[in-house]
C-alpha cells in the first residue's frame, strides 16, 4: 500500500494522455473546424470536408462496442497473468465519432454489443528509468455520469 507510485510514459507520444492522478486518459485526435468531423489517429487534412482547418482534439475516452472477439491464446509477450487466457479485441465507437480497434479490459462474458466502454491505460512493461509504459484499453462503463 505504501509502494511509492512509478512514473508512466505512453507506449508511443501523441495517442493520448497520461494524467498524474487516477483520472481517465483522453484520447488525443484532431477536429475540422469547417465541418466538425473528428478524427483519430489526427489528420492535417479532413477526410470529409477536404479542408486544412484541423485543430488538436482530445477526445473523452468513452464510447461504444461496435464490434469484438477474443483470442483464446495467452497474449504474445505478456508477462501479466490478466492475459493468460487470452484477450479480447473491440472495435469502440468513440462519443465523438471515431472507430478504434483496441484491447478490452474483462472477461469474455462481459461484452455485448453496443455497451457503453471507457478507456483506460494499461502497464505494459518498465522501461529502463523504471518507469511504467502504458498503453490504451478499453473497460465496460458501469456507472455513466
Ligand atoms: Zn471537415
Amino acid at each position: 500500500m505504501s509502494e511509492a507510485k512509478r512514473d508512466r510514459v505512453p507506449i508511443k507520444e501523441g495517442f493520448f494522455t497520461v494524467p498524474a492522478d487516477a483520472a481517465p486518459p483522453k484520447i488525443l485526435g484532431s477536429c475540422c473546424a469547417d465541418c466538425g468531423e473528428h478524427f483519430f489517429p489526427a489528420r492535417r487534412v479532413c477526410a470529409k470536408c477536404n479542408s486544412q482547418r484541423l485543430r488538436a482534439a482530445e477526445m473523452s475516452g468513452r464510447g461504444s462496442l461496435y464490434s469484438y472477439t477474443f483470442v483464446h491464446l495467452p497474449l504474445f509477450g505478456a508477462t501479466s497473468v490478466e492475459y493468460k487466457d487470452g484477450y479480447g479485441v473491440g472495435q469502440i465507437d468513440l462519443d465523438e465519432g471515431p472507430r478504434l480497434q483496441m484491447p478490452l479490459a474483462g472477461r469474455q462474458e462481459e461484452f455485448r454489443i453496443g455497451m457503453r466502454l471507457r478507456a483506460e491505460l494499461d502497464v505494459v512493461r518498465q522501461d529502463k528509468e523504471g518507469r511504467d509504459v502504458v498503453s490504451l484499453r478499453f473497460r465496460p462503463l458501469e456507472d455513466e455520469r
